[in-house]
């Protein structure tokens, strides 16, 4: 066994990569692609063994372990090497890379899994006593540094696995809310619900491996959140053990009474505390899903029509738009893999255009009445529909990126994802300036890129812009290549006035970006709340708040 990070749901992750060896063959004609474009020789790398990653010293003192020990029991405080590798890293690109070359940034001294809300606020007295820091670690699926080892002033770090404090609580079916413990991985909450007829409906790429409580402390996005709505409009009420004690936002459906302390919870990425139970809002199972295709001859065309649709009031739940490229890698099989993502073999059939998949789900009836009212402004707007058939492919390799990106890696190819928001008057430029900046850096390297962008949530006021990077990497200076793209989106980003992150955080990768788009004050008010919260330091250094 790899580490126990994923205790109680009978799936465990990689150490090096996503999920387990998969039935996910590699698409050929991605590869096809990719090797016209950008000449991969062929070779195919494998991770470094285990027992070569290096890991740091241990640093915590025994006393401080035995404390922890005391709390949690013996065999829930561990350091052996799979444990600390499990949990050394977030799932990027860079983490991938840092990994399969056995050379991670750090590791936590210890891995520490509680069970309880007791346990936690005990776990967190007991680190700011013995200066310790403190990494929540729910599923591990970040991709922006947010479970990255930091200890930033104290002597030691550990990560607080979640696993364990797993469970759901009680259904309210009248209020249409559930009570769950933050630790409990996405696929068990929607399998307990389906049990009573019941959704959350938050499917996050990373759905197989996130945590709940991972999800409300990113504000996650899942791809049906056009209809369903980001996880944190879900969130109804939350219980966080902090190292002050515990804080609770109270469970209403709305409320006037100033300030909202739930919206300061939801989205902080672990450094004023634990999540350790929210409530939240869910919804009838849907009777039917009706998932399809349509294409268009252009992104322009695409995104007007689009926007009509939305404030016409006739947003399907699922909403894919990608531009050019990115049809042409989903074409390619880049969004699935082999059997499982028979994409490219239904889509198009030679035409030209962008492709947007879209869904609905809910009673039939009304599946029935919304697709007719999108189904009419989209034809209307010029698309052409190809079917039943896309939607279906889409929905059977909706969660098979990952595995991909895994095979992406092992053909020395530089695959990553980077995200933002803005209006809808401000699509067509930011696309074109955050595309044309991360293909200027990565060409100045020499490494030519394919850039693609995909629409994947809609609002009244504007959309969410998903950038897919795919270029050769350089070996050995896999980071210095990643940054230099990486640098060039985030500074285009914020020069536009679009935001650093629409749905994977702020973590340690965003923070010096988000301290630009809250402002100074806006910066030193939430530090202000975090020193009130957890005066030693303790919880997620590094993450979120910019040194200095
Ligand atoms: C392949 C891939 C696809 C992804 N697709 C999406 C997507 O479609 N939409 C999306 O929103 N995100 C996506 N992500 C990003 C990530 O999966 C999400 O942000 C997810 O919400 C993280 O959940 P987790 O349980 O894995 O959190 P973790 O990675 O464990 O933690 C994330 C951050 O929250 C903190 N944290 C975790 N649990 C708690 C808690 N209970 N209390 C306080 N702090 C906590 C951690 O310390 C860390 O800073 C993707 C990631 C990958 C690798």
């Amino acid at each position: 066994m790899v580490g126990p990070t994923a205790v109680g749901t009978g799936q465990h992750m990689r150490w090096w990569g996503w999920g387990q060896p998969h039935e996910v063959a590699f698409p050929r004609k991605l590869e096809a692609l990719l090797t016209g474009s950008f000449g991969l020789d062929g070779t195919i790398r494998q991770p470094v063994g285990l027992g070569e990653v290096s890991l740091p010293q241990i640093t915590l003192e025994p006393r401080a372990r035995q404390r922890l020990e005391e709390i949690v029991g013996p065999g829930s405080v561990r350091s052996d090497t799979a444990t600390r590798v499990a949990h050394g890293a977030g799932k990027s690109y860079l983490d991938l890379v840092r990994m399969r070359a056995g050379t991670p940034q750090g590791a936590p001294d210890a891995v520490v899994f509680a069970a309880t809300h007791e346990e936690i606020l005990a776990v967190l007295a007991v680190c700011a006593q013995e200066r310790v820091a403190v990494v929540p670690f729910g599923g591990g699926t970040s991709i922006v540094g947010g479970v990255a080892p930091l200890r930033g002033e104290q002597h030691a770090v550990i990560a607080l696995d979640l696993a364990r404090l797993s469970g759901l609580l009680t259904v309210d079916p009248a209020s249409l809310t559930v009570s769950v413990a933050a630790g409990t991985r996405a696929p068990a909450l929607e399998a307990f619900l389906a049990e009573h007829n019941l959704t959350l409906g938050h499917y996050p790429d990373s759905f197989e491996f996130a945590s709940i409580g991972g999800c409300a402390a990113t504000r996650s996005v899942g791809q049906a959140s056009s209809g369903y709505g980001r996880i944190d409009q879900a969130v109804q009420g939350v219980r966080v053990a902090t190292p002050r004690g515990e804080l609770a936002a109270a469970a209403l459906p709305a409320s006037a009474a100033g300030p909202a302390l739930r919206e300061l919870i939801v989205g902080s990425e672990g450094v004023f505390g634990v999540i350790t139970g929210l409530l939240l809002r869910v919804r009838a199972r849907p009777a039917q899903q009706r998932y399809e295709g349509v294409v268009f001859e252009d992104f322009h065309a695409a995104v007007e029509t689009l926007r009509h649709v939305v404030q016409d009031r006739a947003t399907p739940d699922i909403v894919r738009l990608s531009d050019e490229v990115q049809t042409t890698v989903l074409m390619a099989g880049g969004e699935g893999g082999g059997r499982r993502a028979p994409l490219g073999r239904v889509l198009l059939r030679g035409r030209r255009g962008v492709l947007v998949i879209i869904g609905w789900e809910g009673q039939r009836d009304a599946v029935e009445r919304r697709r007719l009212h999108t189904m009419t402004l989209l034809a209307r707007g010029g698309a052409n529909p190809i079917g039943e058939g896309a939607g279906r492919a889409w929905a059977a390799s909706r969660f098979a990126a990952p595995y991909v990106r895994d095979q992406l890696l092992d053909r020395g190819v530089l695959v990553d994802q980077f995200e933002t928001a803005t209006s809808w008057s401000g699509i067509g430029s930011l696309r074109t300036s955050v595309a044309g900046a991360i293909a200027a850096a990565l060409g100045a390297r020499g490494t030519p890129a394919l850039v693609g962008c995909q629409i994947s949530h809609v609002y009244l006021t504007g959309a969410s812009l998903t950038f897919t990077v795919l270029a050769r990497a350089q070996l050995g200076e896999e980071e210095a290549q990643w940054q230099a793209a990486k640098h060039a989106a985030s500074a285009a980003i914020v020069a536009a006035g679009a935001t650093i992150s629409h749905h994977h955080g702020i973590g340690r990768d965003h923070a010096d970006w988000a301290a630009a788009e809250l402002g100074p004050l806006g910066s030193s008010a939430v530090a202000a709340l975090k020193a009130h919260l957890d005066p030693v330091g303790i919880m997620n250094p590094g993450k979120v708040i910019a040194a200095g």
